[in-house]
C-alpha cells in the first residue's frame, strides 16, 4: 500500500495512532492505561471502564502478532479495497488483542502468528467520499 503524499487529511478516528508524517517515526497505536488497575485499554477511554480512574495516554508501538483474520469479499464499507481483510493483532508488553484493519495489498502473505507492524495510509473514504487516514497492520517485509 503505497501512501499519498499529503499529511494534510485528517485520521479517520483521531487519537487511536499517531499522525503523519512517518519519515522519522512509523505510526504507532495509541492507547490508554490505567495505573489503579494497571491494564491497557484501546481505544483510549477517558475513565478505566473497570475502577473509574482516569487514563493515561499511552503509546502501543509498532508491532504485533496475527491472531486470526478473515478476508472480506463482499462489496466493502467506506470505499475500502475489494477484498479487504480485517484481524485480531497481539499486541507486545500490554497484553492488548486490538481488532485492526490488515494491508488489503498482502492478503496473500497474511498467515496466523505472523510477525506484523502498523503502517498508515489513504484506505476508503469518511463515507462522504473525502479520503482518510487509516491504520492498518502488515506482515513484515522479510516474511514469506
Ligand atoms: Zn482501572
Amino acid at each position: 500500500m503505497e501512501p499519498e503524499t499529503s499529511a494534510d487529511l485528517p485520521p479517520m478516528l483521531p487519537g487511536i495512532f499517531t499522525p503523519p508524517p512517518y519519515d522519522r517515526n512509523p505510526p504507532r497505536l495509541l492507547g490508554g492505561y490505567c495505573p489503579g488497575c494497571r491494564k491497557y485499554l484501546f481505544p483510549a477511554p477517558r475513565y478505566c471502564p473497570a475502577c473509574l480512574e482516569p487514563t493515561e495516554k499511552t503509546n502501543l508501538g509498532s508491532e504485533g502478532t496475527l491472531y486470526s483474520f478473515t478476508v472480506v469479499r463482499t462489496k466493502p464499507p467506506l470505499g475500502l479495497p475489494q477484498p479487504y481483510s480485517v484481524g485480531y493483532v497481539d499486541l507486545p508488553g500490554s497484553g492488548l488483542r486490538v481488532f485492526s484493519l490488515l494491508d488489503p495489498e498482502a492478503i496473500d502473505r497474511l498467515r496466523i502468528g505472523r510477525p506484523l507492524r502498523l503502517a498508515a495510509g489513504f484506505l476508503g473514504h469518511d463515507g462522504r467520499g473525502s479520503s482518510r487516514w487509516r491504520p492498518y497492520f502488515t506482515p513484515l517485509k522479510n516474511q514469506l
